[in-house]
């Protein structure tokens, strides 16, 4: 059950496939075919557009798509997984000379804890690059994780929510203590993107606090500021597009993207219908250049992250998004926790949860990032702890033949590790 096809140093697989569109960082598990996506995924999807098919750009995005997202909600099922993480797999033998024979360098950390349909996808094609970023002494130690939330409205005063994929400001506190006190610390989508590129160092536990859609001013004042004065915890927001410079929310929101502890990112511009493969080149180029040219233009920044409106992406959706320059791409498929060139992504359609979209036919784990529900993260903190806790007794393991394997094959052309 363990074997996988994912070994992240296997380059001859990289080799066969043409990914030039995602510059250096190219998917090292790569499938052997694209996969049609299953009865009930293409259901969805149905849904998604039927709900949306009267929607026109000047309809309020909010209320629509709070529909769509709903939908997925109510097949949400909680992760029962609670087995503590452990490797799958042994470690390679350490070569006992000094050959100029690299040893064989390990499989990919995995863990048992991920729903069965789920694997953990790597993205870097380069294995020298790996290995460096991996062991260089500034960088973002082994086992660092990193997970993501999605907020859509926080409720005040309310014990119970008036809508299931909400969370009530009562539980929201509950649950930003209960990433404190477990030693989480919030970051934005530029900490992401370099820790995940380049494993650049960030917090050894970390979260990215993500609120989707159109909020005025207020809610990120009453909601995430207190978490910003006490801990410096920035919040990235998806910006919908809709209403340009029209916008009566929009100065207000500037005024916060000034301010530095709100991250505007990219969240559509019509939004209510989701980018899918079914989509044309126009409506595509429209959601995502269309979201850099107004937040370049309202907000003097160029966002690095797609939001995909509804959940929905596709092979193409991807591919245009690389090509207008994203850097990553968030679901709303709770996959798991991320790690340096590991992300937890599901191939086909999985039974237990149907309505997520299958990321791996994209082949770029980097634009189809998981993201958990606010209801499932405090159950799930001590698993994420010791996922991490699990992958780096894995590297400390594996760390003299990875540096063997660097000395021999790497270290001319990519300089030693400091
Ligand atoms: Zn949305």
């Amino acid at each position: 059950m363990t074997t996988r096809l994912f070994c992240y140093h296997c380059t001859n697989q990289d080799n066969s496939m043409n990914h030039q569109n995602f510059s250096l960082l190219t998917s090292r598990f790569l499938l052997p075919t694209l996969r049609l996506r299953s009865v009930q995924a293409l259901s969805l999807l149905a849904v998604l557009l039927t709900s949306c098919q009267s929607a026109t750009p000047t309809a309020d995005p909010n209320a629509i798509m709070t529909r769509a997202v709903q939908t997925a909600f109510a097949a949400l099922q909680q992760n029962k997984a609670t087995a503590t993480p452990s490797p799958a797999s042994t470690p390679a033998s350490t070569p006992t000379s000094a050959s100029l024979t690299p040893p064989a360098l390990p499989p990919t950390f995995t863990t048992n804890t991920l729903s069965p349909m789920v694997t953990p996808h790597t993205y870097i094609s380069d294995s020298c690059q790996y290995i460096k970023d991996q062991w260089t002494s500034t960088n973002a130690a082994p086992g660092t994780i990193v997970f993501a939330i999605m907020f859509h409205s926080i409720e005040k005063g309310t014990a119970q929510v008036s809508d299931s994929k909400n969370v009530s400001d009562k539980d929201f506190q509950a649950m930003m203590n209960s990433l404190h006190d477990e030693g989480f610390t919030a970051i934005n989508t530029q900490q992401l993107a370099d820790f995940l590129y380049r494993n650049i160092s960030i917090p050894a536990r970390s979260v990215v606090l993500i609120q989707d859609d159109r909020h005025q001013a207020q809610n990120f004042i009453d909601h995430f500021l207190p978490y910003y004065k006490k801990w410096g915890w920035p919040v990235v927001t998806g910006w919908i597009s809709a209403f340009g410079g029209s916008d009566p929310y929009l100065q207000e929101n500037v005024s916060l993207s000034n301010q530095g502890w709100v991250d505007y990112q990219a969240h559509g511009v019509v939004h209510n219908i989701p980018m899918s493969d079914g989509s044309t080149d126009e409506y595509i180029t429209g959601e995502l250049q269309g979201s850099i040219t107004n937040i370049q233009k309202y907000f003097n920044k160029t966002p690095i992250a797609i939001i995909w409106p509804g959940g929905g992406f596709g092979v193409r959706p991807v591919q245009f998004a690389r090509k207008f320059g994203y850097q990553l791409g968030f679901t709303i498929n709770p996959r798991g926790p991320m790690m340096f060139d590991w992300i937890p992504l599901a191939d086909k359609t999985d039974p237990q949860n149907p309505l997520y979209i299958p990321e791996g036919p994209a082949h770029d784990p980097l634009m189809t990032l998981p993201r958990y529900w606010p209801s499932q993260v405090v159950a799930a903190l001590d698993g994420i702890r010791q996922m991490g806790n699990a992958a780096a007794a894995y590297a400390q393991q594996n760390k003299a033949a990875e540096l063997q394997y660097y000395n021999i094959m790497c270290a001319a052309k990519d300089g030693p590790i400091q």
